[in-house]
Order: C-alpha cells, then sequence, then structure tokens
C-alpha cells in the first residue's frame, strides 16, 4: 500500500518537473543552446504552429467582427493588492502575480470567458533597432511587453499552460520616444534589485499593472502560436496590439544592464526567438480598413471643399 503512494507521489512529482520551465535542460538565445537547438531537449519547439511571427500588413489581414474590447479586471489597483513579485530568471525580468486576487482580463475574442494575469515580462534587443519577439512587415520594434494569463478555469498557470487556448498572452511592442515613460519609471527604477539571476526578488507593493499598458489598446491583431521559450506549448491565443508603448533609450539602457551572473560578465539582451513560420495559419484583425473607392472619393470631396474656401477667401480679398 505504502509503495503504491509512494508510486504516486512520485509520478505526480515527475509530472510536475515535466511542466516546469527548463526542466533540467539549459536553453538560451546563443550559441549551442540557442534557438536553433531547442528543439533538441524539447521537440515541440519544432511544431507547425509556433511564436513568434511576423504579422503581415493590415491590409492583408482577415478583418474578424468577433475581435470585441478586452476589459481589464483590478488592473489599476496596487501591487500589494496581489503581491507582485520582481525577478531575474536569467533569460528576462520577469513580474510574477499572485492571483488570490482576480487580476483578470475578459472580452478580446477570447476562446473562454476569464484569463487570470499569472505573470509580465520582456524581450528587448543589444541596441534600439531590434529587440521583439513579434515582428510587423519585417519591422522590429526594442522590446515586447508579454502579459501572460491562463483560462481561470483552471487551478494555476501550471495547469493551464499545455491545455488548447489555455494561455492568452498580451503582447506590447515599445516606441522609442525622447522623453521618460513616467509610467514605467517605479518599474525600471525596481530591476536594480534583481540585477542578476540568482540574487533577490523584489516586491513592488506600490505598480499597478494598467501602468503597463498605452492609454489606448483597442486594435489588435489575433493568431493560434506557442510559448516563445522552452517548452514551446501551442497552447497560446496571442494578442498583438496595434498601439505601441513609449520608451526613453536610457530607460531601454536599464534593461541592458540585467545580467544572467553575479559577476555581471553577460548581460541580458537579444533575449528574443527569431519569428517561426506562418504555415496555414492565419492572422485575424478588428482593424478595419477603409475601403478605397470611398476613401479616394472622400479626399476627392476634401480637396474640393478646401479649393472652394481658398476661392472664397482670395474672393473676400479682392472684393
Ligand atoms: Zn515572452
Amino acid at each position: 500500500m505504502a509503495i503504491h503512494y509512494i508510486l504516486r507521489a512520485v509520478i505526480i512529482l515527475l509530472g510536475i518537473l515535466h511542466k516546469t520551465e527548463g526542466a533540467g535542460h539549459t536553453w538560451s538565445y546563443e550559441g549551442t543552446n540557442g534557438p536553433s537547438f531547442w528543439k533538441t531537449n524539447y521537440p515541440i519547439c519544432n511544431q507547425q504552429t509556433q511564436s513568434p511571427i511576423d504579422l503581415p500588413p493590415i491590409a492583408s489581414m482577415t478583418y474578424d467582427s468577433n475581435l470585441d474590447p478586452f476589459t481589464l479586471h483590478a488592473f489599476d489597483k496596487p501591487g500589494s493588492m496581489y503581491n507582485l513579485t520582481m525577478l531575474n530568471n536569467g533569460h528576462t525580468v520577469k513580474v510574477n502575480v499572485e492571483n488570490g486576487a482576480s487580476v483578470m482580463v475578459s472580452g478580446g475574442g477570447l476562446a473562454h470567458s476569464t484569463y487570470k494575469v499569472a505573470q509580465f515580462h520582456f524581450h528587448w534587443g543589444s541596441n534600439d533597432t531590434r529587440g521583439s519577439e513579434h515582428t510587423y512587415n519585417g519591422l522590429s520594434y526594442p522590446m515586447e511587453l508579454h502579459i501572460v494569463t491562463y483560462d481561470s478555469r483552471y487551478v494555476s498557470l501550471g495547469e493551464a499552460v499545455d491545455k488548447n487556448s489555455g494561455l492568452a498572452v498580451l503582447g506590447f511592442f515599445f516606441e522609442i520616444n525622447d522623453d521618460a515613460n513616467c509610467n514605467y519609471s517605479p518599474l525600471v527604477d525596481a530591476m536594480t534589485n534583481v540585477e542578476y539571476y540568482g540574487g533577490n526578488n523584489f516586491k513592488m507593493s506600490g505598480f499597478k499593472l494598467r501602468h503597463l499598458m498605452p492609454m489606448m489598446f483597442g486594435n489588435y491583431f489575433r493568431y493560434d502560436g506557442s510559448l516563445t521559450t522552452p517548452p514551446c506549448y501551442e497552447s497560446v491565443q496571442w494578442t498583438v496590439f496595434w498601439q505601441k508603448i513609449p520608451i526613453s533609450t536610457a530607460q531601454m539602457e536599464k534593461f541592458r544592464k540585467l545580467y544572467t551572473d553575479s559577476s555581471k560578465a553577460h548581460s541580458i539582451s537579444n533575449n528574443y526567438r527569431p519569428v517561426q513560420a506562418l504555415n496555414d495559419r492565419t492572422v485575424t484583425t478588428n482593424m478595419k480598413l477603409p475601403e478605397t473607392t470611398s476613401s479616394s472619393s472622400e479626399l476627392f470631396s476634401n480637396i474640393s471643399a478646401l479649393v472652394f474656401v481658398s476661392v472664397f477667401t482670395i474672393f473676400k480679398r479682392w472684393f
């Protein structure tokens, strides 16, 4: 009887280990553990619906009227309400959300009704010309934010991570701005507490999740894909937003001053996976392009109005 229980415990433990990121194998973004070798230890990374992808131009995407606006739940509460813990995991800076509270997203045409926020993290480049995981029409951005959420019907991220549509990740591109983004200052300043992998974690008590996102976030792309790190489970409904987050070059530099080691020999940067083949997937959007004919006739009527006003003004001056 006792052996039966021990065996069960071992099987459960093996299951947990199997799902744990890394699961005993090291992986990285360069060299012999780099993205093209992930498939050796993580065969799912070699499957057909992987992420990230190069998003095609809006004009060639499919419009989907089911992609309604997102609703955010409790994003405006301070971090102390849901225990935000920042850490350096050697691959990125990640902030875990202890979600006994109901920090959730709904709407957005997601497969199930509510998705709980589990963590957020970033992917960035060694300079401002690269760093995002997704690209748009071949264009890279300096950084990409991922807010990782899981179907609230599961008890945890770990439970949902390999289930069909178990996860919904919200992705945001950054763009360089002359001024610092004040909303990001508390986060960027806190990163000095997690400078290297294996060091301290840091509680972000005052930070609000809403401050991560741009003011407007109504326009987005949707496709089915995967985790962008091993074990690359194909469980993610991806949302990549059209509205970008502004950030200054000085703020970007603070991300590049995070390290994989306490001796600070290796900084974390270019921690993005190259784009994967779209294969037979479709990227949909809730953005509707105006039809060419109506926009050209609108343009014509605008020009006519302008000519009329100009002529009228000249006429008035002369007479
Ligand atoms: Zn990510």
